[in-house]
């Protein structure tokens, strides 16, 4: 157990993980508070996802004008968006204008990975390790270390005998034209697959795309945004931006108030049409409101977008096995360009891993029972381990609770997608069972740092140093996460919301979905009522989470 009046003088406040849109907001946080900050980040340079996710086609399904901070008003009148969904190279000149527009790179070390944090009880403090043996000492621990940044394993059976050019898409260190007239594997129809997909069919001789679940890829719509749209957008932030705070998603989208099942089929119809000219279903929730809970209600809607993929693709063999069979939404949906229409070219062709998955690879092919696909060239778009691979990656470890890893052996445990019973003094930006997995994760992100800033300072005022939730308010939260998520579609589909992507990984689902608007109003409420379930200084305040959220119910 933590002495909690014997504190040491750490190195420095804070000490956080990663120079993506959470570290960077921290640091600008903690400079503002006044608090002493030392920030490491594997990657050369700022950017977290922004700086590995380069492959081709990549960009935010988020709009841009919400997917970036609110923080400065300053920030957002002289920042200018170009399109709807910016690609990857504009959103990572924005995060690059940001760390420069608050002088944050200073706070931050580059090209160092924290290989290891321990806290020590006596001191009231988190050392950690870097990769290169050093270590530093802060009193409070961040992790801004994103929640899809660690890929999966590369699970793919016989890859190690493939001698041609594999990459990955989390990690992409080639150019489009390395695959320029290559016969091209892409394995994977995730967002990632889904966005390189069409410019790779554009290069290559030959695609072969190998699917094993196929996802709803709506069209993006995406499009240069107009001068006008851009003043309108600036003259309004204020507005846009706290509709953003209280929504379902973290994006104007109201929820629905009636039920796709009690209106007609023409009324159904003429909702879902307008909604996918406009690049909605992302939040499908907000079409309908029984869309998410209702499995006859949903299939109106995945029906709806079955047909659109009948209409586009030419070949009904191939059609039909590009059509999704679970909920709509129930995982993330993707947003595409020009998607379903590359199945068209002569130079694509599908092969479904549904029922046959890829036996093994040879030197130069791939091989699925007796049959075998020669290939120059394999791209992996094959996913992350979410949420806890980053977190596990840290070697996270207290004398009281051991790992990060055993605490959450059998799935995880927080407080708030924030904290976790055992590891004082940690702090989780964005992390599981916080809303960031089903929401535009900059307003999550901007949101917790807020809190747990908020949180510290009141801790400091009290003379408390040492901040640690009890584990009967993390089991409230947990029991909350769980019982909104199970009157949900989410609970019945496999995908990486549940973990169930990673082999050997329990499956708990790795978000709340109760919505960033009434997460707000809950972490709000709980920072009035000093921080109940939290124990500061060895103290803690009831009552627990439980009653909160039903009050604000
Ligand atoms: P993902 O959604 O997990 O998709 C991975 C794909 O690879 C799935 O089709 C999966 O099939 C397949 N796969 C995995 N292991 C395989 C194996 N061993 N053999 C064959 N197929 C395999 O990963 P992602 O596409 O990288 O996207 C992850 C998340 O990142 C997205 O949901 C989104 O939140 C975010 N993201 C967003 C954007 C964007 O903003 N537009 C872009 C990229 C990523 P199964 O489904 O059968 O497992």
């Amino acid at each position: 157990m933590t002495d909690p009046t014997s504190p040491t003088t750490p190195d420095v406040d804070v000490v956080c993980v990663g120079a993506g849109f959470s570290g960077l907001y921290a640091a600008y946080k903690a400079a503002e508070q006044g608090w002493t900050f030392a920030g490491f980040e594997t990657a050369p340079d700022v950017g977290g996802t922004w700086h590995w996710n380069t492959y081709p086609g990549a960009r935010c399904d988020v709009e841009s004008i919400y997917y970036s901070y609110s923080f400065s008003e300053e920030l957002q009148q002289e920042w200018t968006w170009s399109e709807r969904f910016a690609p990857q190279a504009e959103i990572l000149s924005y995060i690059n204008h940001v760390a420069d527009r608050f002088d944050l790179r200073r706070h931050f070390r580059f090209n160092s990975r924290v290989a290891a944090a321990r806290w020590l009880p006596d001191e009231h403090l988190w050392e950690v390790t870097l990769d290169s043996g050093e270590t530093r000492r802060g009193r409070y621990l961040l992790a801004g270390s994103g929640g899809l940044s660690t890929p999966k394993n590369f699970d793919v059976p016989g890859l190690e005998n493939f001698t041609g050019l594999t990459v990955s898409t989390s990690r992409w260190n080639i150019s489009l034209d390395d695959l320029a007239g290559k016969r091209v594997a892409v394995i994977g129809t995730g967002s990632s697959g889904v966005q390189c997909i069409p410019l790779i069919a554009e290069v290559a001789e030959h695609l072969t795309v190998f699917q094993r679940t196929p996802n709803y890829v709506l069209p993006a719509r995406n499009a240069p945004l107009s001068a006008d749209v851009v003043d309108e957008i600036k003259s309004n932030y204020p507005a846009i931006r706290e509709e953003c705070w209280y929504s379902p998603g973290g994006i104007p989208d109201r929820p629905a108030t009636d039920r796709a099942l009690d209106v007609s089929e023409e009324e159904r119809r003429r909702r879902y049409e307008q909604a996918y000219e406009r690049s909605g279903f992302l939040g499908v929730g907000a079409e309908f409101s029984d869309l998410l809970t209702d499995p006859k209600a949903n299939e109106t809607a995945a029906e709806f977008v079955r047909e659109k993929i009948r209409q586009t693709v030419e070949d009904p063999k191939t059609a039909a096995l590009l059509e999704p069979r679970f909920p709509l939404g129930a995982k993330r949906s993707c947003f595409g360009t020009g998607y379903y229409e590359t199945f068209n070219r002569p130079n694509v062709s599908l092969v479904s891993l549904r029922d046959e998955p890829i036996t093994t690879m040879t030197s130069d092919s791939i091989i699925i029972g007796s049959d075998s696909y020669a290939v120059d060239a394999i791209v992996l778009a094959i996913g992350f381990d979410a949420f806890t691979g980053p977190l596990f990656a840290l070697n996270v470890t207290t004398p009281e609770a051991g790992t990060l890893q055993q605490a959450w052996a059998d799935g995880v445990r927080t407080y708030l997608g924030i904290m976790t019973a055992g590891f004082p003094n940690f702090f989780m930006i964005a992390g599981p069972q916080s809303p960031a997995l089903a929401s535009n994760v900059v307003v999550t992100i901007e949101q917790a740092v807020d809190w747990i800033a908020d949180l510290i300072a009141h801790a400091k005022a009290k003379g408390g140093d040492v901040i640690e939730p009890t584990t009967e308010a993390q089991e409230d939260w947990v029991k909350i996460t769980e019982a909104t998520v199970n009157q949900t579609l989410y609970a019945t589909t496999d995908s990486w919301y549940r973990g169930s992507n990673v082999t050997g990984k329990p499956t708990t689902f790795l978000g709340y979905v109760g919505g960033v608007g009434r997460y707000r109003r809950m972490c709000a409420e709980i920072g009035r009522r000093g921080y109940p379930g939290v124990r500061i200084g060895g103290q803690a305040v009831a009552p627990t989470i439980g009653r909160i959220d039903r009050e604000i119910a």
